[in-house]
């Protein structure tokens, strides 16, 4: 049973989010995408931040060190050492309308991420794959708002959330290729302005999704039954993800609005493991 999420003491977002945990120095990683900020709590509880130069949709660890970030016009390298950032492939730059969101890395290093409309216009988002070699593939167009992505613990599926589609959707995915078919809905959430976000998968193969305006994180069993809703003091409740050196914290990001807390990173204790984060192998 989960535990009352507790706020950490960490900095405040504008619009917080892509929470990822580097297990190699058991440290936690998120963004501010309308700061342009990349956050990180270390082992000893202590932060830092960069600035991304333009609006981050998501960021991961590299294995040949430093990090990875998804921001406007593609993804870039991060040296955290020196602050400097190096393009590593340019995704949609020709449309300044456009900005890189969510993302997160398969069990082989490649970084799965999406796109979208600043001003959310239907249809204008995409999905890419930048693979350890740094080519871009095109896997999906005609997305609204490109967001949460993760795979099953037997990497048989890969789960989606186009948030303008109000569902959470979940694909074959073949962990030899990094290819994904034939896509089908997973769990519908919320209607209107209450849409699901981010989402992690846990060991056990339950699927939780952060519900923004819903003041809430759900979490589903692998058929995409609700087991249980972890309430939350901030509306805009936006991603989440496992961490700690048992994998046993799930951290949650906000997003400033409605509630008394908006903007805040939350932990709580669910009572299962999630999966590591893998990081970027190019
Ligand atoms: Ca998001």
């Amino acid at each position: 049973m989960t535990t009352q999420p507790e706020r950490v003491q960490a900095p405040v977002c504008t619009l917080g989010e892509g929470p990822v945990w580097d297990g190699r120095d058991q440290s936690l990683y998120w963004v501010d995408i309308l700061e342009s900020r990349v956050h990180r709590m270390a082992a000893d509880g202590s932060f830092s931040s960069w600035d991304t130069g333009q609006p981050v949709g998501a960021v991961v660890p590299r294995a040949s060190g430093g990090l990875v970030v998804a921001v406007r016009d593609g993804f870039m390298a991060l040296d955290p050492a020196s602050g400097t950032l190096t393009t590593l492939a340019e995704v949609e730059k020709d449309q300044p309308g456009n900005r890189m969101n969510d993302g997160s890395c398969d069990r082989a290093g490649r970084f799965y991420a999406g796109t979208m409309a600043f001003d959310e216009s239907p249809e204008a988002g995409a999905l890419y794959r930048l693979d350890p070699d740094l080519s871009v593939t095109s896997l999906l167009t005609g997305v609204g708002t490109s967001n949460g992505i993760g795979w099953s613990p037997d990497d048989r599926l890969m789960y989606y959330i186009d948030s303008q589609a109000h569902r959470v959707d979940v694909f074959d995915y073949d962990p030899a290729t990094g290819q994904i078919g034939g896509r089908r809905p997973f769990k519908a959430v919320g209607e209107g302005d209450v849409v699901p976000d981010g989402l992690t998968v846990d060991a056990d193969g339950g699927v939780w999704v952060a519900v923004w305006e819903g003041y809430a994180l759900l979490h589903h069993d692998p058929d995409g039954q609700l087991i249980e809703t972890v309430d939350l003091p901030a509306a805009r409740v936006t991603s989440c993800v496992f961490g700690g050196p048992d994998l046993d914290r799930l951290y949650i990001t906000t997003a400033a609005g409605p509630g008394e807390s908006g903007g805040a990173l939350f932990v709580c204790e669910p009572g299962v493991t999630g999966q590591p984060s893998h990081p970027f192998r190019g």
